[in-house]
């Protein structure tokens, strides 16, 4: 037996006769399991942990809604939405000027696009019912992800069902307890959710401060297997982006792999909407991983992992949300296939889209609203400083024709709360205007 130092022997008696007793109950239990002793009482068990109105989290968000009610503020979300919503939208009968839906391109919508979700799905019917490995494949799935790997420059593409679980799958399956994750502190919930179920070290570096990931690196690289840095090309909280070239100097320094989540800038960046990529014009192989999402430019719902042949084959045979999970409905595929390549044939709606950006961020300037770091691609936000005030602006600018949606603790820190307008190529400079004035009176 392990001696037990420093002990006194009566305490040490006492620790070993317990040990013992221990053994002989469980060897006395065939499941292994000690039986409980005759005279132990049965313990309660608190209703919390059997009802679901007691769950914390329950509870937390009754205490924000009845607040919320109690001040008369009405619940911003889970607004219906009539129609197809892109930079107008309806709602409970009424037009709106839209800023909350992310139809960068307003690829959702276009007829080119619709005729080709229902061509597939006359072709195909309305769901492959089975995962990609066993019997789900479609043509239409490999021939968006070749297309998607050319936008790129790189080897192949994988399309999961969900952006979401493209993240959660590629981090939780690829990088383990032995290997570090740096991530920028404001990346995405689902690149966090990833990082938790690999079991990885998580550390976050200050908002697109490259020296200070430097440093980290310098100081931990060394303890660790597997470095993965994450990044987004668009920050969808605040509109701005990375250095992308200096990670990459970075990354390749410290052997470490990089990847980068284009939910917000395919389509929003670059002169053909190609991405972070081409508005650095850096080399698609100088990113390991590059990720996107489906729901947003391209029209669809998904996510997709481009880079080298054996990143994406290892992820096709052992990803667990790859090789688990239904493929793609063929509808969404075609969908998104469509619009990539309405994309490729109108550059113009790309450069609408960024003009506007960068109009409705002068204007917002001009009229001395803080819009943080936003650099004007797409994504602007009105800060207000609270929670409380971030909803009833929402709900000022609602009653007059627009729709914007609050983004609230603890979505963002209560003093960064805001309202955040995604803008779309629709979007007309007589609407950001107007919007922009609104917002100014009643800010
Ligand atoms: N990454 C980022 C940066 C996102 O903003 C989002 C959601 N908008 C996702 C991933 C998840 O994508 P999806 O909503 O398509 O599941």
């Amino acid at each position: 037996m392990k001696k037990l130092p420093g002990l006194a022997a009566g305490i040490k008696d006492k620790l070993i006769q317990q040990a013992l007793e221990r053994k002989l109950r469980q060897a006395a239990s065939p499941g292994g399991l000690a039986p409980a002793r005759p005279t132990e009482k049965k313990a309660e068990v608190p209703e919390e942990h059997y009802r679901f109105h007691l769950h914390p989290g329950y509870q937390q968000l009754r205490i924000i809604n009845d607040g919320a009610k109690r001040l008369g503020v009405k619940n911003p979300f889970f607004k219906l939405h009539e129609g197809t919503a892109g930079a107008d939208t309806q709602i409970g009968g009424r037009e709106f000027i839209n800023y909350a839906s992310y139809n960068y391109l307003n690829m959702s919508g276009d007829p080119a696009v619709t005729a080709a979700a229902k061509a597939a799905i006359d072709r195909y019917g309305t769901s492959v019912s089975a995962s990609r490995l066993v019997s789900g494949e479609r043509p239409v799935h490999r021939e968006l992800e070749v297309e998607i790997a050319a936008l790129y420059g790189v080897d192949d593409a994988i399309t999961f069902v969900s952006g979401h679980a493209t993240n959660v799958s590629t981090i939780g399956y690829l990088f383990g307890p032995r290997d570090l994750v740096l991530h920028d502190e404001l990346i995405h919930n689902s690149v966090l959710q990833g990082i938790q179920l690999s079991g990885a070290r998580r550390l976050p570096f200050p908002h697109n401060d490259w020296e200070a990931l430097d440093t980290i690196l310098n100081e931990q690289r060394h303890q660790f297997e597997r470095v993965l840095i994450v990044l987004e090309g668009i920050y969808s909280m605040d509109g701005d982006y990375p250095d992308l070239p200096r990670f990459i100097e970075i990354k390749q320094r410290h052997r470490a792999f990089l990847m980068v989540d284009e939910a917000h800038s395919l389509g929003v960046m670059g002169a053909r909407g190609y991405g972070i990529r081409e508005h650095f014009g850096v080399d698609g192989e100088d990113v390991d991983i590059w990720m996107g999402t489906l729901s947003k430019t391209l029209a669809g719902c998904g996510g997709y992992i481009a880079g080298e042949t054996a990143l994406v084959e290892h992820l096709k045979f052992l990803a667990p949300g790859f090789l688990y999970s239904v493929g793609m409905p063929p509808s969404v595929a075609a969908a998104s296939l469509a619009a990539l390549r309405r994309m490729k044939e109108l550059p113009d709606r790309v450069a609408t889209l960024q003009a506007r950006g960068k109009y409705f961020l002068e204007q917002a300037k001009a009229a001395g609203i803080d819009t943080g770091t936003s650099t004007g691609f797409a994504v602007v936000p009105a800060i207000t400083g609270s929670s409380l005030k971030a909803t009833r602006l929402s709900a000022a600018l609602f009653k007059q024709g627009i729709n914007v949606q609050p983004i609230l603790y603890p979505a963002v820190p209560e003093k960064s709360a805001r309202l955040r307008f995604f803008i779309s190529c629709m979007h007309t400079e007589a609407q950001i205007r107007a919007t922009v004035k609104i917002l100014g009176e009643s800010a």
